[in-house]
């Protein structure tokens, strides 16, 4: 296939003084341009570049002119100014991309750490550290689902602060809260790793004893119980004795966490309606 080549040098056959093109008339045979021949010389319009012999970039642009069928090639070489500038601009682009990958990365972390302060607020009692009603509800699923896998036992004790009204008016709120406080403690001090206390609500608790059958919930309860009547709490120079009731129940499968709770409230409110400061059964 015929095929001529300009450079913006040469202008064959023009009648103005310009001067000839000098070099080989094969693409392939010149310097540099060997490998990007078959491209220029297979499309009707192509964009290539190649190193000539002083290192330096060529840009190439040829177009076919079907008329003819000639081709119009135009090549110019990089400047030394446009590396530095072509240096620059990636050399920008590079550390733009960087801190945004920095910037990003940060974010990620703040909104993470921000995420798991809220959910621990959410699933926390302020006062007392205990897990909330709302997480409790989620924990006892799980927990009831693996008892149901392995075909173990599941007790729930709920617990009530004995006339714990009459402390907060005879010692005030913040003493209240101070018994709250320490009777939570009390309570934690019998529990094993799987087990989860929650506050219920107000002076109310509950502890779910995974893998426990009742007459072991019921020793457990009673150790509490008696831990708590034989504790002197003593804010200031107040001297506080409180008791507790407690209510235990097993999980009977099939159950809900409601008709649980609503089993042990009953077998509580029996404690208390039986004295106060014991264990009672559901
Ligand atoms: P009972 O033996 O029948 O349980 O009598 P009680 O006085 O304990 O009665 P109840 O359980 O109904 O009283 C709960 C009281 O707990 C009422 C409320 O003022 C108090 N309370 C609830 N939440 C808090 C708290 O966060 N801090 C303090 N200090 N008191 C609280
Ligand atoms: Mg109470």
């Amino acid at each position: 296939m015929p095929a001529k080549s300009i450079s913006p040098t040469a202008k064959a056959g023009s009648r103005f003084a310009a001067p000839h093109f000098e070099g080989p008339d094969s693409l392939r045979e010149r310097a540099g341009m060997s490998h990007i021949a078959t491209t220029i010389l297979a499309t009707p319009s192509a964009s290539v570049s190649y190193e000539n012999s002083e290192g330096r970039r060529v840009y190439v642009n040829s177009r076919l002119i079907p008329e003819f069928n000639w081709y119009l090639i135009v090549q110019q070489a990089q400047s030394s100014a446009e590396a530095r500038v072509l240096g620059a601009l990636l050399l920008n682009i590079g550390v733009a991309l960087a801190i945004a990958a920095l910037v990003g990365a940060i974010g990620w972390v703040a909104v993470r750490n921000y995420q798991s302060n809220l959910e621990q607020m959410a699933g926390t009692d302020a006062l007392t550290g205990c897990t909330t009603r709302r997480v409790f509800e989620a924990i006892f699923e799980q927990v009831r689902k693996n008892a149901l896998r392995n075909d173990a036992p599941l007790s729930l004790l709920a617990i009530d602060i004995d006339h714990f009204k009459q402390i907060n008016d005879r010692h005030g709120h913040a003493a209240g809260d101070l018994v709250l406080y320490t009777l939570t403690d009390i309570f934690r001090s019998h529990l094993r790793d799987n087990d989860t206390l929650c506050r219920w609500g107000g002076d109310e608790f509950l502890i779910l004893l995974g893998d426990c059958t009742l007459p072991n919930a019921i020793r457990v309860a009673d150790a509490i119980r008696a831990a708590v009547a034989c504790h002197t709490i003593r804010p200031a120079d107040h001297a506080i004795a409180c008791t507790i009731s407690v209510g235990a129940a097993e999980y009977k499968p099939g159950e809900d966490l409601r008709a649980l709770v609503a089993r042990a409230d009953l077998a509580m409110y029996t404690a208390k309606r039986d004295g106060r400061d014991q264990v009672s059964k559901a």
